[in-house]
């Protein structure tokens, strides 16, 4: 088993042979450390996105898609189809720009 003495990043206790800090519980393994990090950090996005409320367009084209008459449904399908083909193309020249921009 391979054994080692691993200094704590958050108080400088000299742990052996853990991965947790023996003195404040923090992560030892920095790669470890790192990879739940990540992990967090993309959970937080992924949580951001689903909270953001919708456009006001949304709103209205989904609203239009649950009304009672059959012709203003298909009418607000076809256009909400539309947008959301558009959103993606506008997102992905915005994302093109911002990173021409960014060099
Ligand atoms: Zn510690």
């Amino acid at each position: 088993m391979n054994k080692s003495y691993i200094k704590c990043l958050e108080c400088g206790t000299i742990n052996y042979n853990n991965d947790y800090c023996s003195n404040c519980d923090a992560l030892l393994d920095v790669v470890l450390k790192r990879k739940l990090e990540s992990e967090k950090k993309i959970e937080a996005k992924v949580k951001q996105e689903k909270e953001k409320p919708p456009s006001k367009v949304e709103v209205f084209l989904k609203n239009g898609l649950e009304n009672p008459n059959s012709i203003i449904r298909y009418f607000f399908k076809t256009i909400y189809g539309i947008w959301l083909f558009f959103a993606v193309i506008i997102g992905g020249i915005i994302a093109a720009v911002t990173a021409a921009a960014a060099g």
